[in-house]
């Protein structure tokens, strides 16, 4: 459990908007339910903008009940829409979505997603001084200012199950597989499936694939200690096709690995427990930090408390430490 910041409300906030922006996370629906019913219980008017920074430059925004936000608790994707809206990088075109904000007279505004999302909604603040609330939600983990996100724990477990899954085949037949998991730029997802899922290798995109290494670890597998099945996680990366090729590569040096690629069915699916008392605590206090009057932040998670990081000092994505897969690696056999 978290512990929640103590907050003082000062600002006389009447209406806030939600919206949810960038690549959907298991548990986005829990951090919209939390805002608006935190915001309605205390009779404050809650707006949803539908597919994320797109519908807050054309307008898309309708009025949110605690009845619409019933029911979605337990389920993946998000009840507003989620999008990636290239516009949104023009100054002008941020502008007019603020000039929809005033019109519509909303006080203080709550943007769910990605890093991406992030540095949109750090543009937006500092250009308008509008007073917002970020909260991490990807899949990636990867959010400096947080330890954790809301969607991650969903993701690691549905690709830990699928990984359990092959491992049984993989035992029966004596295979080497390679399973391809989410991470285009950074590989906290890889690392975590890897070490749950006891994976001979990790893969992340933060290092290029040193292919002597890998082969000459697979040729070690192969000598009296072979093991019953070898799976190696990589993590798709950002030029499309990244396992398919180490898979050929692999064959060319005389191996011959299965590649499943597990894809956006990471993405989907019931949010976990974790993710779901994440979001749901995130999505309380944001409109709390909100009638504090101090908006311009994301709202995370440090060493288990709930905490305020101000947008402006936060700098790039959260880099992976590599002591992690040094760690997988000597456990590995
Ligand atoms: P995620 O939030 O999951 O990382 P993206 O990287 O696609 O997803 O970002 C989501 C959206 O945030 C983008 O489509 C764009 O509208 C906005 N965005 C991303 N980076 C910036 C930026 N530097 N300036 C303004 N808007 C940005």
């Amino acid at each position: 459990m978290y512990h929640l910041p103590e907050l003082t409300p000062s600002v006389n906030i009447r209406r806030i908007a939600v919206l949810t922006s960038g690549g959907d996370a298991p548990g986005m629906n829990a951090a919209i339910r939390a805002v608006a019913r935190a915001a309605l219980h205390q009779g404050i008017d809650v707006l949803g903008i539908q597919r994320g920074y797109s519908g807050l430059v054309e307008a898309d925004i309708r009025p949110l009940t605690s009845p619409l936000v019933g029911n979605i608790l337990q389920r993946g994707g998000t009840l507003l829409k989620s999008d990636r809206c290239e516009e949104f990088h023009k100054p002008a075109v941020r502008w007019q979505g603020y000039e929809h904000l005033r019109e519509m007279e909303v006080d203080g505004l709550v943007v769910i997603g990605g890093d991406g999302s992030l540095a949109g909604a750090r543009q937006f603040a500092a250009e308008t001084n509008f007073p917002l609330v970020v909260l991490p939600a990807t899949i990636d983990n990867d959010i400096e200012g947080s330890d954790e996100t809301i969607g991650f724990d969903t993701a690691a477990n549905t690709g830990l199950d699928a990984i359990d899954r092959i491992r049984d085949t993989a035992n029966s037949h004596q295979r080497l597989f390679l399973v391809e998991v989410m991470g285009r730029d950074s590989g906290f997802l890889a690392t975590e499936v890897g070490i749950a899922g006891g994976a001979e290798m990790i893969l992340v995109p933060e290092q290029a694939i040193d292919l002597d290494r890998v082969s000459e670890s697979l040729k070690q597998g192969d000598s009296s200690a072979r093991p019953s099945s070898r799976i190696i996680v990589v993590a798709e990366g950002r030029k499309p096709g990244r396992t398919q090729r180490l898979a050929q590569a692999l064959t060319e040096r005389g191996f011959n690995p299965q590649v499943c690629i597990l894809g956006h069915i990471q993405r989907g699916g019931n949010p976990s427990a974790r993710d779901r008392v994440l979001a749901s605590c995130l999505g309380a206090v944001a409109v709390k930090v909100l009638q504090a009057g101090q908006g311009g932040c994301l709202l995370g998670v440090e060493n288990r408390h709930l905490v305020q990081r101000p947008l402006a000092d936060l700098g790039e994505r959260l880099p992976l430490d590599p002591a992690l897969l040094e760690l997988a690696q000597l456990i590995q056999q």
